[in-house]
């Protein structure tokens, strides 16, 4: 069969990515000794360069030859293991931060099961409207799910969720607010209207941790971060003190969105956090026939995945109702009918299936 040489499969296998590995298996390095002949395929699998154990190995391995084997003009696939080990699932980190000093270890959140982060290159691109947004179709979905506004010196989330008041404290911790089935933290609950907001280095993470460790929060399935656009300290101080499952990263088809968003990512790739995949908001806008107009061109969020080897989790809408919709505290994800409602929906239900709560 042309087109079938070892190229081929090596770009098949990397859409395989580590169990908690923020790579494909391919540039872990985990792929050698490829060879095709007559439609069999063999490779190497170097467990070694993990700590996976014996099951997630052989777990991988058939993920592997079940990829391989539905390669047209594949008859057969075989990948041969080596050094498995048994142990811990945790892969090892090819790069400590820069500095030297020893980073603190990530421990979990109390009453969390999983944290999905929502990030972005720069401002404006429609982060927390995508975070909140998320936070409700989880909760429909049925998830207990939080939402904290990390964006610290921005904070919407409060205004989006249509929440307001100080949050009350039962035994030394706070409670969140809820609503629209979302318990919800934000810095912009513990200020007073109107008070300006200069937060500084150490002040601002410490003000994060205690957001976050002292609340109440109760069995979550799922907590949403809003984190501030960019990167900087609250992103790497928020990385090396909790366990984070995965990153969802908002763009905009804008190239300059791009450029910041591809910053941020091989941060988050430094920082060892997985991300989950792109999201391009305002990619369209519909026109009264129905049809797609794409103002700011088409496919930079799908040709920036590609790049990254993640998912492109959907496409937004510019909708007018999306913004209508945060600005009066009730996120368009609580209402039907909506395409970009829909959108939300469709993607809290890929997260959902990739981060299993
Ligand atoms: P960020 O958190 O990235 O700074 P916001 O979520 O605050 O961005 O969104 C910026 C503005 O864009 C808000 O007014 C919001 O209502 C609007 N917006 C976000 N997404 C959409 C969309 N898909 N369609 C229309 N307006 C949107």
């Amino acid at each position: 069969m042309s087109g079938l040489d070892s190229a081929k499969i090596l770009q098949n296998l990397r859409e395989i990515r580590l169990p908690k590995g923020a790579n494909d298996i391919v540039s872990e390095g985990l792929v050698s000794g490829v060879t095709v002949k007559d439609g069999t395929v063999g490779f190497v699998l170097d467990i070694g360069k993990t700590v996976l154990t014996r099951e997630e190995a052989e777990a991988l391995r058939a993920t592997c030859e079940t990829r391989v084997r539905a390669i047209e003009g594949v008859k057969q696939a075989m990948a041969v293991l080596t050094a498995p080990r048994t142990g811990s699932v945790r892969v090892e980190a090819k790069s400590a931060p820069k500095g030297g000093v020893q980073p603190p270890s990530p421990t979990p959140l109390a009453g969390v099961k999983r944290i999905i982060a929502v990030g972005s290159g720069k401002g404006g691109v429609g982060k927390s409207t995508v975070a909140s947004n998320l936070a409700v179709a989880l909760a429909k979905l049925g998830f207990k799910t939080g939402l904290v506004d990390a964006d610290i010196h921005g904070p919407s989330v409060a205004k989006m969720m249509g929440i307001s008041g100080e949050p009350e404290v039962k035994d030394n911790r706070m409670v969140p607010l809820e609503r629209h089935g979302v318990k919800c933290m934000s810095m912009g609950l513990l200020l007073k209207e109107n008070v300006p907001v200069v937060w500084r280095g150490p002040m601002v993470t410490k003000a994060l941790h205690q957001l976050m460790r002292g609340a109440h929060w109760d069995n979550l399935d799922y907590l949403i971060i809003d984190l501030p656009p960019g990167t900087g300290d609250i992103h790497i101080s928020i990385a090396q003190n909790f366990v984070i499952d995965g990153i969802v990263m908002v763009t905009t088809p804008q190239e300059v969105a791009l450029l910041d968003v591809k910053k941020a990512l091989s941060m988050f790739e430094k920082l060892r956090i997985p991300t989950l995949g792109i999201i391009e908001n305002m990619s369209y806008f519909s026109d009264a026939n129905g049809q797609k107009q794409y103002l700011f061109g088409q496919g930079g969020g799908k040709r920036l995945a590609k790049e990254f080897h993640v998912d492109l989790l959907g496409e937004i809408a510019i909708d007018p109702a999306v913004s209508e919709s945060g600005d009066s505290g009730t996120p368009i994800a609580a209402k039907d009918g909506n395409a970009a409602a829909l959108s939300f929906k469709a993607i809290a239900k890929t997260l959902a299936d990739t981060v299993r709560a």
